[in-house]
């Protein structure tokens, strides 16, 4: 049987001793040259757990990044994290109002952002390395616009060229694979079908690295699992999958695990790559190989053993060191049971 590669959505938990472990935004523990030092620290700690465990396509962790949002925008804008302003955000999912940070000045490329972190990494790892980068949608759904006043469209629009640079930059220094995230593509469906795929098409003209995105129904966090707990309605990838089909997007990360979605969806994305989620980011609980296992014959069913890569559901930045390395060991164990080159316990 074909080998089933694997590859995790891109976070992974920052060491308590450079940020308060299992929080989403947790501030610096260290600062100046040693915060640059804890963070090279972290990315090497993590490349080896990701070499240990056997993934096929590594990421540096994201450890250098406060949030995944935040940590990108802050070098593009000047931005007001302190004196947050009060939107809606993710379509009202987990409250009608939430805090968001404010951009207080033109936006502005000045160079490369992650140039320097993705060098650092592949000259750790000899694995194909993947960068993520926000999405135009779920940035513009993620603050508000004070300097420049602009729409969720315009704002995302404005974003995507800012991307396209850095892509273009990230593409020129020789990363494998670029990933843009786009969770709110499971939130704003008619959005997606007007100017969301155009915002991603324009943040990835004329890079040759191979294009990511991805698609998933939020962080392991509490707020989001009270939400999905309550959720019945699974129906979005339904509505965003055809119009990636027809798109220069050649791998799409999708959350299957811990989500209702029927992997019956994916069908329509045959000759794509598919980053399937079979991994769930929000309990600390290790799956079984077995279950991993399970999982990825239930998608092979509608993905093609070439076409699939056994994935995370989401990044998990948001769980414990011992659980996130656990469940990138599961991972990779659950696949090599597929193709049977592991002996079921
Ligand atoms: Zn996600």
């Amino acid at each position: 049987m074909t080998r089933i590669r694997t590859s995790h959505v891109g976070s992974l938990p920052k060491p308590a001793w450079l940020a308060a472990p299992e929080q989403l935004r947790a501030p610096w523990r260290l600062e100046g040259a040693a915060l640059r030092e804890g963070q090279d620290d972290a990315v090497a700690l993590w490349l080896a757990e990701q070499a240990r465990a056997g993934l096929d396509i590594v990421t540096d962790g994201e450890v250098r990044r406060r949030h995944y949002i935040w940590g990108f925008l802050e070098a593009v804008a000047k931005v007001d994290f302190e004196q947050q302003a009060m939107r809606p955000m993710r379509g009202g999912r987990y409250a009608a109002q939430s805090a968001a940070p404010r951009i207080m000045s033109a936006l502005e490329w000045q160079g490369p952002v992650l140039a320097e972190a993705l060098a650092f990494a592949r000259a750790r790892s000899a694995l194909p390395v993947k960068v993520t980068l926000p999405g135009p949608m779920t940035t513009a759904d993620s603050v508000v616009d004070t300097a420049g006043r602009r729409d969720d469209e315009a704002f995302a629009m404005a974003f995507a060229e800012i991307l396209n640079r850095e892509a273009r930059a990230l593409d020129a220094a020789g990363a494998d694979v670029i990933q843009i995230d786009e969770p709110c593509f499971n939130v704003y469906t008619d959005e997606v079908a007007r100017w969301g795929v155009a915002a991603l098409e324009r943040a990835f003209e004329g890079v040759r690295a191979k294009r990511a995105v991805h698609i998933c129904y939020g962080y392991g966090t509490e707020l989001v699992l009270a939400w999905k707990t309550k959720n019945t309605e699974w129906g979005h990838y339904a509505k965003t999958l055809p119009l990636l089909a027809g798109s220069s997007i050649q791998q799409v990360s999708v959350e299957c695990a811990a989500s209702g979605v029927d992997p019956a969806v994916l069908g329509v994305l045959k000759g794509k790559d598919v980053m399937v989620g079979v991994i769930d980011v929000g309990t600390e609980a290790v799956e079984t190989p077995d279950a991993v296992a399970r999982r990825i014959e239930h998608a092979l069913a509608h993905v093609t053993a070439p076409n699939l890569i056994a994935c995370t559901d989401c990044g998990m930045v948001p769980r414990s060191r011992a659980a996130a390395a656990g469940k990138l060991c599961a991972l990779v164990e659950g696949a090599r049971l597929v193709e049977g080159t592991a002996i079921r316990p």
